[in-house]
């Protein structure tokens, strides 16, 4: 045997080894719904001071599969752990907005439509406390429906939320982006103001479709408006471990995007639309849920994520 095919005979062989001993039934952690092993994650650490923000969009061009469950308990969890969160209703729907208990966002004076529409309108002024504290919220409401035409005309049309945020990013850890159902400009400017996009999907039939397209558009604003931008993880929500095809379509979710999909899932469960009657976060309206502990799970398997990304 040559001295080189010697080596490499070595390394062959310390490679079996070790993948040997990765792959110890008796050493690996559990597996979990996304049947890889689960790993435990840390509480993190507290913090002594805050900001600047890491700014997430929560993205999906389809309705329904959890953006605005998402963003409000996240955020809650969030806050939970001492960080300073504030959310961004992005969604003319203003569902974010009636979900923090705010009643009725047409009665409110100032959305976030007066503060892309209107000259001498400040952020900080639009800002509003919610019950959970720690956690603001920059409200909408459907005139926000108006703005994306308008926006159009606009020098710079795309970078007009992120220029918003820009005087509050110091304020918060964690500013989080309620995405409306649609890749139209305000989705773009949403993902132009943006570190990270965590994307939700729903263990449903038609999971996939669409999504080929929301990846072409964080691809072109990645390519042509933020280089920043990265995506934080995919999100399997409204999962039911009881039946044979949502496991199917969490399969070939993780088939898809691999270790992007977080660990954490999400289950179906009545307690979500519960609580959004009542507008609060699942955190609150019934903390020792399962659906409270999915989202503090995901809180700490983010938090760790974002730590490693940045
Ligand atoms: P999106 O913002 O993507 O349109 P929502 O977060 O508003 O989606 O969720 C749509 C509906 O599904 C809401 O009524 C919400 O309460 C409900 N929902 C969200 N997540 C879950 C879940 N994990 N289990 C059951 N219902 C859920
Ligand atoms: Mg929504």
């Amino acid at each position: 045997m040559t001295d080189s095919s010697a080596q490499q005979e070595r390394a062959r062989s310390e490679r079996a080894l070790s993948t040997a001993i990765a792959t110890d039934p008796r050493d690996a952690a559990p597996l979990g719904p996304t049947q890889r092993p689960k790993p435990s994650f840390p509480d993190p650490p507290g913090l002594t001071e805050h900001g600047p923000a890491r700014i997430v969009s929560v993205c999906n061009q389809k309705g329904g599969v959890g953006k605005t469950t998402t963003t409000i308990n996240l955020g809650a969890a969030l806050a939970e752990q001492g960080r300073r969160v504030l959310l961004v209703d992005f969604d003319p729907q203003g569902a974010l907005s009636v979900g923090l208990g705010k009643g009725d966002p047409r009665q409110l004076d100032l959305t976030i439509y007066n503060l892309l529409m209107e000259r001498g309108v400040e952020t900080e002024e639009v800002i509003l406390e919610t019950s959970v504290e720690g956690m603001d919220l920059l409200p909408s409401n459907i005139d926000l429906s108006g703005a994306e035409v308008q926006l159009v005309h606009e020098v710079g049309r795309e970078y007009i939320l992120g220029g918003l945020l820009k005087p509050v990013v110091a304020d918060y850890d964690y500013i989080m982006i309620d995405c409306q159902p649609s890749l139209g400009l305000l989705t773009v400017n949403a993902l132009t103001a943006s570190q990270g996009v965590l994307v939700p999907l729903e263990c449903e039939y038609f999971a996939m479709r669409g999504v080929a397209l929301l990846m072409e558009t964080i691809e072109k604003v990645q390519g042509r408006l933020n280089q920043e931008l990265a995506i934080d993880g995919f999100l399997a929500t409204m999962y039911d471990s009881r039946t044979l095809h949502t496991r199917e379509v969490l399969g070939r979710i993780v088939d898809a995007f691999g270790d992007q999909v977080f660990h954490t899932v999400i289950n179906r469960t009545v307690r979500f639309p519960d609580a959004t009657v009542v507008g609060e976060p699942i955190t609150r309206f019934d903390p020792s849920s399962m659906g409270a502990n999915a989202y503090r799970e995901l809180a700490k398997e983010v938090l760790q994520r974002w730590h490693l990304l940045t």
